[in-house]
């Protein structure tokens, strides 16, 4: 299968901490690749480098065939890199509505274009009953979902979630695999990060295990998630998980 993305030899260090040590993987066309590991172990590290947001110590990143590394984050939006974030930006004065439509006016012919798309992402993303409400005034779940309604707007080729479930109830979960799902059979790549095992089974085709800024294992989640090393470093160490 075609890949969008290829990351490799990708370094990062800040100071003294080792991010990310040697990190090289693929994420194909269409599917839904999983990135999991324990806190600190480098996956947000790896998205800002992917998205441009931190430079590179070393290491090269292709996205659909083009040699991106040198490119700007600006860039790497325009050419369909989107991504949300761990903790959304608090939002400003703009309303849900123009926090969309000023990036959808970028990426349509027309005014009216633009319109058009932005009601459909906020259908989507089901913030269009909040469409005249002040961005910043948004209750913290919507937050999410107005990061990925602006990242919808860009027109992705891939969109990298970096922990979008955190802190949700076993409905709001369901609810948004399911968004996640439908992006993804709209043919959009999606890199997922997620501490949430069974969100992570349910809807990765294949997991990446990052363990302190070093690959620890790749492939189907079944196989991955029965690897003893997998086991010992990620889940073994989580307590909370164990118990249940
Ligand atoms: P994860 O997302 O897997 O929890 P991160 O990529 O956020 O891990 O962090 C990996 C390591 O890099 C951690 O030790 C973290 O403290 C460090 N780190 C990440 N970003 C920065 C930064 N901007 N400045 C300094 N240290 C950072
Ligand atoms: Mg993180």
């Amino acid at each position: 299968m075609e890949n969008i993305l290829e990351v490799r030899n990708l370094k990062k260090s800040f100071g003294g901490i080792h991010a990310v040590r040697d990190v090289s993987f693929d994420i194909r066309k269409g599917e839904v690749l999983a990135l999991v590991g324990p806190n600190g172990s480098g996956k947000s590290t790896c998205v800002n480098l992917i998205s441009g947001m931190y430079t590179l110590d070393s290491g090269t990143i292709t996205f659909m065939g083009k040699d991106i590394t040198k490119e700007k984050m600006e860039k790497r939006v325009e050419l369909g890199i989107g991504r949300t974030f761990q903790t959304p930006k608090p939002f400003t004065n703009l309303s849900v509505y123009d926090s969309v439509f000023t990036i959808a006016l970028k990426y349509n012919k027309t005014f009216d274009q633009a319109a058009e798309k932005t009601i459909q992402i906020l259908e989507k993303t089901d913030l269009i009953k909040n469409i005249d409400m002040k961005s910043g005034k948004l209750p913290i779940e919507k937050r999410k979902w107005l990061d990925l309604a602006r990242v919808l707007a860009i027109e992705p080729k891939l969109i990298m979630f970096d922990e979008v479930m955190a802190g949700l109830n076993p409905t709001e979960l369901e609810g948004s695999l399911d968004l996640i799902k439908q992006i993804n059979e709209e043919g959009v790549s999606v890199l997922f990060i997620e501490h949430v095992m069974r969100a992570v089974m349910e809807i990765a085709d294949r997991i990446i295990v990052l363990d302190e800024g070093q690959l620890l294992a790749e492939g189907l989640p079944e196989e991955v998630m029965s690897n003893p090393a997998v086991i010992n470093a990620y889940i073994g160490g989580r307590t909370e998980n164990a118990k249940d």
